[in-house]
């Protein structure tokens, strides 16, 4: 069986409940590849780049919409400066969401959101596979095996999970150079809070600091 977004049944459930909707995410295996996640685990949500941290910006200020977007992880250097990598909408339920249950930015909507219910998720031995999340009540009956399977059965989201894989790959890449230049240092997560708690406006964006260590 096909999956279909069933949006209007389930009252867009993964857009009022984001917190929720990305609450099975192990953040300690991220600790690992040296990301640190800079609020707590509950009050996280989806993840932004910074480009659509900007463009979710730029459409709220359009439809005048109140939005909050905060820091989500960070990388830190080794001089101690939080380098962010991920912002994140800091509201439970997406302000974008309209009364009828649509998406206010439908052709702009950040690309977890396109690729939802799919997942990527890190196994244990550390390797980046594809998940379709409970939390939607539509993917319950879809049996999927492999790659394959996930291609037809999710057929209208895979093109956006792949994005959001790519996206995350190209990240981790650019993160393991830097820490094999030893640019990039590994700490507790409260550790880190407190670096980037200090740190006041003076953060930078990992693009920025990629582009600024590599050139
Ligand atoms: S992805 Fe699932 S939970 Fe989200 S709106 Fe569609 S059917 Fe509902
Ligand atoms: S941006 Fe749109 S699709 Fe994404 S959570 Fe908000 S309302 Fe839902």
């Amino acid at each position: 069986m096909m999956f279909v977004c069933r949006y209007k049944e389930c009252k867009a459930k993964c857009c009022r409940e984001l917190r929720s909707a990305i609450m099975s995410y192990d953040y300690s295996l991220d600790e690992k590849r040296h990301i640190h996640l800079l609020v707590p685990a509950n009050k996280a949500t989806i993840g932004l780049s910074l480009e659509e941290k900007e463009k979710l910006e730029e459409r709220a200020k359009e439809l005048g919409i109140k939005l909050i977007i905060n820091p989500l992880k960070a990388v830190i250097t080794k001089d101690d400066e939080p380098v962010i990598i991920k912002w994140f909408i800091d509201h439970d339920s997406c302000p974008f969401l309209k009364k009828d249950y649509s998406c206010s930015i439908y052709d702009d909507r950040p690309m977890i959101c396109r690729a939802f219910p799919l997942i990527p998720i890190i196994n244990d031995i550390n390797k980046r596979i594809i998940c379709k999340s409970d939390f939607c009540p539509h993917t319950k009956d879809i049996i999927v095996k492999d790659d394959a399977d996930y291609k037809t059965e999710f057929k209208e989201c895979y093109p956006s999970y792949s994005e959001v894989r790519n996206f995350n790959d190209d990240l981790e890449r650019k993160i393991k150079e830097l820490v094999n230049k030893g640019l990039i240092k590994r700490m507790q997560m409260r550790a880190a809070i407190r670096i980037f708690e200090n740190y006041g406006s003076r953060i930078k964006s990992f693009d920025e600091y990629y582009y600024e260590t590599v050139n």
